[in-house]
């Protein structure tokens, strides 16, 4: 993978891009996706984001998320705009098979891939040029630093910066993780000098829910919750049922794993949900619970250092017993802070 910089002069040539991010896109995938694919089409190229998957309704109110493909539903469509790209912009993933069924379609593409992306172990070899930072609090700034360090600050549009806020609030949790740095702000301050108007984009991520979800979480508060002091660890399992029940769409469960994290004392929190085809798993630690290594060597996963996620084909009870069982070679970790 070739440095980033050595790929700014090629977007002085009209180019076919395909920009695609990881699967279930948030808003810091789907607000990446989009940041870029406003900066592209004013340089004159020809732009699609396909997203592996279909993407929370929370999202849908982001300039230009209406024409974004949704490979599942247009598979033959998307796999022809893919195969004449001449760069794929990947966003927000560390590996292929982040973007499920369309890996293939991707890793047989003939055009350029192009990473940017703030996950710990990238597959550089598969991409021409990129960038990829661990220190970077989400892909949306480092899409902003592409923006300014080729040369393009002029093209920030009021849609363009909505998109990237809203992808750095979401993986800053709102600003307050220690993600947030210094640079982080200073970007808020160039967006606010450029006049972008941050509070609805708040209410349009975070107060934009059916009843029906805060009904869901009552119920998985009081009924799905195990919260185990000893290891200061607290594991929340969501059945089929539950889903049904309270209709639960994408994105309903968004944000539900921080709840526990909540409670004093509470070092990590996991989120069990038991989807379609899989069991899909979400961590999420304060201080020094590593939980990126936790997902890879039990549950398939990875991520960051504080936030990971994993996936297991086993059964909801199969996984319950697993985490319950393997948390304990944790002790020493998780019972002090
Ligand atoms: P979430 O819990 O919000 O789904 O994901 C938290 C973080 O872990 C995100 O950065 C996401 O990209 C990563 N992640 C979630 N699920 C998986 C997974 O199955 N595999 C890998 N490698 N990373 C995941
Ligand atoms: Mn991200």
């Amino acid at each position: 993978m070739q440095a980033i910089n050595e790929f700014y002069h090629l977007l002085r040539t009209p180019a076919k891009v395909v920009i695609t991010t990881h699967q279930k896109p948030d808003p810091d995938a789907m607000g990446s996706s989009l940041g870029l694919f406003h900066l592209l089409i004013q340089l004159g190229h020809q732009v699609q984001i396909i997203s592996p998957t279909n993407w929370a309704a929370f999202l849908d109110w982001m300039p230009g998320t209406g024409k974004v493909l949704n490979y599942e539903t247009s598979v033959e469509k998307c796999n022809v705009i893919i195969n004449e790209a001449d760069w794929i912009f990947c966003l927000d993933f560390n590996a292929l098979n982040r973007t499920k069924r369309m890996a293939t379609a991707i890793a047989e593409a003939k055009g350029l891939r192009i990473l940017i992306d703030h996950h710990r172990e990238p597959q550089i070899e598969v991409f021409a040029y990129g960038v990829s930072d661990i220190n970077k609090s989400s892909t949306c700034e480092m899409l902003y630093d592409f923006i300014i360090n080729c040369g393009h600050a002029d093209k920030l549009n009021n849609e363009m910066m909505q998109c990237l806020y809203a992808g750095v609030m979401g993986d800053t949790g709102s600003f307050r993780f220690a993600s947030a740095t210094a640079t982080v702000f200073e970007m808020v301050a160039d967006f606010k000098r450029r006049g972008l108007q941050h509070t609805i984009i708040h209410e349009n991520i975070y107060d934009n829910f059916l009843e029906n979800r805060f009904r869901f979480i009552g119920h998985v508060l009081l009924n799905r919750m195990e919260v185990n002091y000893e290891l200061n660890t607290a594991l929340i399992t969501i059945t089929k049922q539950d889903l049904l029940r309270y209709q639960v769409k994408t994105g309903d469960t968004e944000g539900l794993v921080n709840y526990p994290l909540g409670i004093q004392g509470i070092k990590l929190a996991a989120l069990l949900i038991d989807r379609d085809e899989k069991r899909k798993w979400s961590f999420r630690s304060k201080g020094t619970f590593d939980c990126n290594t936790f997902a890879r060597q039990h549950f398939n996963g990875g991520g960051h250092f504080n936030a990971a996620g994993g996936e297991s084909d086993e059964s909801l009870d199969a996984n319950v017993s697993l985490f319950k069982s393997v948390i304990k070679e944790y002790k020493s970790q998780l019972e002090t802070f």
